[in-house]
């Protein structure tokens, strides 16, 4: 098969998770010969569907052998761009591409729609494909958001949402949005991106190979140089104007407007002729300021998704009542004091730290005059600590701000164990309407 004019007849694939599995298969439907590498172990099904395949592979670590022959190196969002064999591929001038660079020359004419951002992605992803939609355009969501885009190739749609992440677009070269929607910058992933600096220009590209044809959708007052797209300040859009939309809160207010900004670059939209309805299950996604429930009069939210301070910034802002705010996990290198300053800000009761992060984010939050601090460990002991301080009427926020991996695989588990415990909780209610 032909890829950037080279004839590729094997591709290295580097990592072999989600997007690796997507990258090889493709190869294999398309007659090329994937040699897998992964630096963790492959799993036993994973192994049985290669073995099946004939496609060589190797885990526990990458060696020189996953290069030998290949015209082409497919890396995987999770793979630094530092490690050897990549530099080796360099050395022996192996073409390196991303996921999404390789999909994007097998998409054709799709208008694409790309998302990024340091929070609200997933949700300005899925109100995108759902306003589309309701339009009558045959909409679909790609990428870091569940399908990898390379999924999506020789299917039919009319236009493709795509959810790209920092890593993503660090890694790319090629790939070009007809419309990409920048929805906020704030620190994040500093233990990946050694610096703001190389976490926003990373972010960036998502622009550079847009032309005066294209859209770039950005907040009022971002600053992006040498972007040859049309602007729109989403955040400048009016957002619909019926008695549901009333009660949205604010960083979902500023999803809506990206994403209706998003969708008119590819049909007319009147903001109001959209039905909350269509939107419902995109503001509503598991695991987003959830609720579980009440635990001896106090509403419990779950929302294990925040994995950065900005986002319980956000759900602070989204909380009326008084909060009891439950925080922790592993620390990404960003600082917490925007955070501690909102706590001050803000009807605060106590705040119980856990995890990796626990004592570090202790010291932030004493920094600052916040004294309301308990520090346990372990998750349930933490939960339980958080309850023991709420009082009726108020508010139980689970918002770690930081990532699970300290105790969970991810942010799925990590919400999961929370609604575990607070629904086997003596004082639980539930608040489903029957
Ligand atoms: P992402 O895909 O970027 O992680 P999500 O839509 O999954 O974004 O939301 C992740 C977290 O960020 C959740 O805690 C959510 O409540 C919060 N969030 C969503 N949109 C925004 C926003 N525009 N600004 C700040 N926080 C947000």
């Amino acid at each position: 098969m032909q890829i950037l004019d080279h004839e590729i007849q094997r591709a290295t694939v580097v990592g072999y998770a989600r997007t690796g599995r997507a990258v090889t298969a493709f190869f294999l439907a398309h007659g090329v010969k994937p040699i897998v590498t992964d630096s963790a172990r492959i799993s036993p099904a994973d192994k049985h569907y290669l073995d099946r395949n004939s496609v060589s592979y190797e885990d526990g670590g990458h060696t020189a052998r996953a290069l030998a022959g290949a015209d082409l190196v497919v890396v995987s969002p999770g793979v630094p761009e530092t490690i050897p064999l990549l530099t080796q591929a360099r050395a022996q001038k192996i073409p390196i591409v991303s996921e999404i660079d390789l999909a994007s020359q097998f998409l054709g004419d799709i208008p694409i729609i790309a998302v990024t951002g340091t929070n609200g992605k997933s949700t300005t992803v899925k109100l995108i494909e759902a306003i589309l939609r309701v339009r009558g355009t045959a909409a679909a969501s790609a990428g870091n958001i569940g399908t990898p885009l390379i999924t999506m190739t020789g299917k039919k749609h009319d236009a493709l949402v795509v959810e790209v992440s920092s890593f993503q677009l660090a890694q790319s070269r090629l790939f070009h949005p007809h419309v990409g929607v920048l929805l906020n910058i704030t620190p994040d992933h500093l233990d990946r991106h050694s610096t703001l600096v190389d976490y926003r220009a990373a972010k960036l590209r998502l622009f550079m190979n847009q032309t005066q044809d294209d859209w770039a959708i950005i907040p009022y007052g971002l600053a992006i140089p040498r972007v040859h797209a049309k602007h729109v300040f989403y955040d400048r859009v009016p957002i619909p104007t019926g008695p549901a939309f009333t009660h949205l809160f604010p960083h979902n207010c500023a999803n809506l407007q990206a994403a209706i900004a998003a969708a008119r670059c590819i049909i007319p939209i009147d903001a109001d002729a959209i039905p909350y309805s269509a939107l419902a299950d995109a503001f509503s996604l598991p695991f987003r300021m959830q609720i579980e429930g009440e635990v001896n009069g106090a509403t419990v939210i779950n929302d294990s998704k925040s994995t950065n301070a900005a986002s319980t910034i956000a759900a602070l802002r989204s909380v009326a009542a008084p909060v009891v705010l439950l925080l922790g996990g592993r620390h990404k290198g960003a600082g917490y004091d925007a955070l501690a300053n909102e706590i001050t800000g803000h009807r605060v009761r106590h705040t119980v730290v856990y995890g990796e992060a626990g004592a570090f984010l202790t010291t932030r939050l004493q920094a600052v005059g916040i004294s309301e601090v308990t520090q346990i460990p372990d998750f349930s002991g933490a939960v339980e600590c958080a309850v023991n301080y709420i009082k009726s009427g108020d508010v139980l926020l689970f918002s770690p701000a930081c990532s699970s991996y300290d105790q969970f695989k991810n942010y799925r588990e990590r919400g999961t164990a929370f609604s575990s415990l607070i629904r086997q909780h003596q004082g639980y209610r539930s608040l489903a309407i029957n």
